[in-house]
Formats: C-alpha cells, sequence, structure tokens
C-alpha cells in the first residue's frame, strides 16, 4: 500500500475547504483500485477567517485529514515546505484550495510517475481570465529568467505536481530560507513530464495576489536564482569607464589645440545625473543581494506552527507542536 500526501496550503480559504475536499474524494475510486492510500495536510496559512474551523469539521468526519495552521500569515511558499516536512507520502502533492489546480487530473500525474519520471508538473497553457498587463509582464519575466538563470523555470508552471519522495527530499534539502519553490523545482533537476490544462478561474473569493506583490515575487525569482544583474553592473561600469576615458583625451586634446573656454556646463549636468542615476540603480540591485545574504545568514524558521492535528499519528496536541 503506498500513500499519496496532498499538501493544501490555505489563506482565508473558508468556503472552498469543504469543496476541495469533495473534488479531491472523486480521486477515492482511483486510490482504491491502485493499492492507495491518502492524506490531506491542510496548511493553514494565518487564516484570519474559518478556514481552521472548516478544516476541523472535515478531520471530524475523516482523520486522514490533517491540519497545520501558522502562528500568522508566512506565505504560500512556507506553507508548501511546511506540507512537505510533514508529509509522510511515498508520493506527495501540492495544490491550490480554489480548486485552480484540478484534483482531477492526480491519476494522470500518478501514471507519469509509474512511467519512471520523478515528478509530474502541471502548466497552464492559457492565462484566460487574467488582466492582460498581469500576463505581458509575467511572460517578460519567464522570458528573462530562461535566459538568465540556470534553473528551469516555465512559463506558466504552477506549484501544482506530483512529486517522488525522492524528488520531495531533494527539495527539502535546499534549506534556504527566501524560498522561490518555482525555481527550487527546477534546480533540483530529476526527469519532469509536464502535463498541460486550461486555465481554469478560482471558485470562492479573490486571489491574493495583486500586481505588487507579484513583482516583488518576480524580484525575489531573478536575485534567487541568478546573479546576472551583478554582472550587467559590472560590465556596464567598465563600459562607461572606457567612455570616459575617451571623452578625457578628446577634452584634454581640444583643450592643448584651442585652448578652454568653459562651455558646455548643460551636458554636463545631464551626463552626471546619468552617471548618478545608474550608480544608484545598481547600488539598489546590490542592495537586494545582500538584504538576502543577510536573512539566510540570520536562519530564521520558515514558518512557525500554532497548531497541528494529526488524530492519525498522535491526536490532537495544540499544546507542544
Ligand atoms: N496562499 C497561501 N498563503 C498566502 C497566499 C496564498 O497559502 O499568503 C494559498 C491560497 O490559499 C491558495 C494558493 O495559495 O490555495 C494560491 O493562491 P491564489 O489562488 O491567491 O493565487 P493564484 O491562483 O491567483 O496564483
Ligand atoms: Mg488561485
Amino acid at each position: 500500500m503506498k500513500l499519496i500526501s496532498a499538501i493544501v496550503p490555505c489563506y482565508n480559504e473558508e468556503e472552498n475547504v469543504p469543496y476541495f475536499y469533495e473534488e479531491f474524494m472523486k480521486n477515492k475510486a482511483f486510490f482504491d483500485t491502485h493499492d492507495l492510500t491518502y492524506e490531506l495536510i491542510y496548511v493553514d496559512d494565518g487564516s484570519s477567517d474559518g478556514t481552521v474551523g472548516a478544516v476541523k469539521k472535515l478531520i471530524a468526519q475523516d482523520k486522514k485529514v490533517k491540519l497545520i495552521s501558522f502562528s500568522r500569515n508566512f506565505g504560500k511558499e512556507s506553507a508548501m515546505y511546511a506540507g512537505m516536512q510533514h508529509a509522510k507520502g511515498d508520493y506527495v502533492a501540492i495544490m491550490d484550495a480554489d480548486l485552480q489546480d484540478p484534483p482531477s487530473l492526480l491519476p494522470e500525474m500518478y501514471e507519469w510517475l509509474q512511467q519512471g519520471y520523478e515528478c509530474a508538473a502541471t502548466r497552464r497553457v492559457d492565462r484566460k481570465g487574467e488582466p492582460p498587463i498581469r500576463s505581458f509582464f509575467a511572460r517578460k519575466f519567464y522570458a528573462l529568467m530562461k535566459r538568465f538563470s540556470s534553473a528551469d523555470i516555465v512559463d506558466g508552471a504552477r506549484d501544482y505536481r506530483l512529486m517522488s519522495r525522492k524528488f520531495v527530499n531533494a527539495v527539502l534539502s535546499l534549506k534556504e530560507v527566501n524560498r522561490f519553490s518555482k525555481g527550487i523545482f527546477g534546480w533540483v533537476g530529476y526527469k519532469t513530464k509536464w502535463v498541460e490544462f486550461e486555465n481554469v478561474e478560482r471558485r470562492h473569493g479573490e486571489t491574493k495576489w495583486s500586481f505588487w506583490k507579484l513583482f516583488v515575487y518576480a524580484v525575489e525569482g531573478i536575485v534567487d536564482f541568478t546573479t546576472v544583474p551583478l554582472t550587467i553592473a559590472a560590465f556596464l561600469g567598465v563600459v562607461l569607464c572606457l567612455f570616459a576615458f575617451v571623452m578625457l583625451l578628446f577634452v584634454w586634446i581640444r583643450a592643448m589645440l584651442y585652448g578652454d573656454p568653459v562651455a558646455g556646463w548643460p551636458s554636463m549636468v545631464c551626463i552626471m545625473l546619468l552617471v548618478a542615476g545608474v550608480q544608484m540603480f545598481f547600488l539598489g540591485i546590490i542592495g537586494e543581494y545582500l538584504a538576502k545574504a543577510y536573512q539566510e545568514l540570520k536562519a530564521r524558521p520558515i514558518y512557525l506552527v500554532q497548531e497541528l492535528v494529526d488524530e492519525e499519528e498522535s491526536g490532537t496536541d495544540p499544546e507542544n507542536s
């Protein structure tokens, strides 16, 4: 009997929790015929609505449902990490609570793992129902990452994937605090099968990703998975120095030949502003890397648990978890 663990990060998903369970359980027949059992780990990422209560209601009917509840909102990356740490399955799936990751794909993904893939990952082939500027910037981001990062980061890839134990252990062995999973999944390598599906709009509620949050996320991806911006900074520095050197020669020779009338100070101001701007920009970029290094050095925990409910394991133990 093999175990499939499904991890469901939830941030204010009260209405979606029972729907998700219902959809997920449609795979029950498949599990039974393939000698599989399941555990369903809801990770409550510091929700302020009734998510915890909704999960506990499910636990009352099905002990295979588990809950990890955080002390505050740590973000989806932390929720996925916590889920993977607690998952005991031979196979581990990560799925959104809003049913944008159709549980009906699981059997197909499971088949791919039987064929020797270590991971079956999903990507959506369209971005239906998404604002056009958001799609535009998302595309640009993936194009940029494809060029400059060694990790294979795929456009349209969702976090929805079914992984083998080997793959999960590899992901868990990356202990970094700044977790950019899309990059981490690509970085660990292994044979990954891409399963494509059409975008499904979320069942209840609103997406938690504002444009600004996505922008910060993209910057994080860049800083975490490539140092190319630093190389560009150094390269531009060299180019500007060469340019300045040629200009210096030019000005010097001209002064020798024609004397030195004071002129061209507006252009001088422009040049100074330009160079100062470029310097500030790259100082900012270097600062980003430095800040990341500082965060990694502090090595704060990736999440803190408020409550862990696993009735199969040890019964409810809200105090010492
Ligand atoms: N989520 C989370 N913590 C957060 C934000 C989101 O655990 O801080 C969960 C959320 O409950 C959902 C999944 O991550 O299950 C994806 O979030 P969302 O649907 O808002 O993102 P989108 O599908 O729009 O990319
Ligand atoms: Mg969603």
